[in-house]
């Protein structure tokens, strides 16, 4: 993963190019670099590769901010089908001729170039997307949360094979076994060939006579499996972690999918969060920011003490470096920033108000009480 180039740098745009830029950018690359118009050039492929993954990411929101803060880190929780099936081929390539003849078409090449495109039966096994809820304090230290997992896994009865056990198959005659019919469809933008599952034997490519009693069929079992995940510091709202192999078992020999974790950060009573960085808001009295003060604030695993020093203002904030939330990918850590601002008291003793009146006094302050306030100079003047 360390040799993978900038996505940035891979379609020549600035870090901060609107989503028009960089559709621009990647068409003209992807023009240049196809493979149907380079098909003497086993690089240019690969190139066409690399351009759509940088493309996929950077046109969409979520992607991209994940990117721009982690870099290809960041992209570990996206599969390439994930990236690239974000990209609209037919919208990109409207209206351009590769001269494919009857091998055109984008259903084709990005079948063959990325395996996917087309619907097609394969028997590998569904993906698993599930949401984990931690408390800031979790996201603080890293835990492990063991979860009840439903997910379909090889039938036990007949080992995945769908017949019951002792009975016979016959090959599909419509597809000859190979579960998928090819038909060939003729659209302005040239042939498109697509795969699809045959009706007659369900992409099974044979037919089974005598289905499993357990499984009926199918050759998968739902079962529910507690599965640990550890979560790593640092995580936020909408981190993805994937775990290989915990979705649902693939049939014929085909691979199981994964199981996406994602992550939920609860709200915090007391911090805010930005990132690594906690906001906290102390509220200190009028005293404390004129003579200054040590007061003890909450921080995410324990409690810090913060130097109010005399003379402090409303809104000042403290940082308390280090106290903060760590990096996902880095040993760093934010900081804590507390934001003190002055409370008012609402209510006074009269020997509060005297004491008030009097440093007012001292102060060379002329208080002016609410009864001689605007509507009593208002009447005094209209008495005159
Ligand atoms: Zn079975
Ligand atoms: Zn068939």
């Amino acid at each position: 993963m360390a040799d993978k180039r900038d996505y940035y740098e891979i379609l020549g745009v600035d870090k901060n190019a609107d989503k028009k830029t960089i559709k621009k950018a990647y068409r003209k690359l992807a023009m240049k670099y196809h493979p149907d118009v380079n098909k003497d050039d086993p690089e240019a492929e690969e190139k066409f590769k690399e351009l759509s993954e940088a493309y996929g990411v950077l046109s969409d929101d979520e992607k991209r901010q994940r990117y721009d803060q982690f870099g290809h880190a960041g992209m570990d929780g996206f599969s390439q089908e994930d990236i690239f099936n974000n990209i609209n081929f037919e919208d990109i390539f409207s209206g351009f001729n590769f001269g494919g003849g009857s091998q055109g078409g984008f259903g084709s090449i990005f079948d063959d170039l990325f395996g996917f495109g087309t619907p097609r039966n394969t028997g590998a096994g569904r993906d698993i997307v599930h949401t984990i809820e931690v408390t800031l304090e979790e996201v603080a230290s890293g835990v492990t949360k063991d979860i009840d997992i439903r997910h379909k896994k090889t039938c036990p009865h007949c080992h995945g094979e769908r017949a019951e056990p002792g009975t016979n198959s016959s090959t599909c005659g419509s597809c000859n076994g190979t579960g998928q019919v090819r038909q060939v469809q003729n659209t302005p933008l040239g042939q498109f060939s697509t795969v699809s599952p045959c009706p007659q034997c369900k992409g099974e490519g044979k037919i089974i006579e005598t289905p499993c009693s357990e499984c009926h069929g199918s050759g998968l079992t739902s079962t529910v499996n507690k599965i640990s995940i550890p979560i790593p510091a640092g995580v936020e709202t909408g981190s993805r972690l994937r775990v290989a192999g915990e979705g649902d078992d693939g049939i014929n020999g085909a691979p199981a999918g994964d199981l996406y974790i994602t992550i939920k950060v609860l709200r915090h009573d007391l911090f805010e969060r930005d990132g690594q960085h906690l906001y906290y808001n102390l509220p200190i009295s009028y005293v404390q920011a004129c003579l200054g003060s040590e007061v003890d604030v909450p921080t995410i695993d324990g409690t810090a003490t913060v130097k109010i020093p005399a003379g402090t203002q409303s809104g000042t904030t403290f940082k308390l470096r280090g106290e903060g939330i760590r990096h996902v990918n880095w040993s760093g850590k934010g900081n804590l920033y507390v934001n003190v601002h002055v409370v008012v008291p609402k209510k006074l003793s009269d020997k509060q108000k005297e004491l008030l009146e009097e440093f007012a006094h001292i102060s060379g302050e002329e208080i002016s009480h609410v009864k001689q306030g605007f509507f009593d100079k208002v009447k005094e003047s209209l008495n005159k």
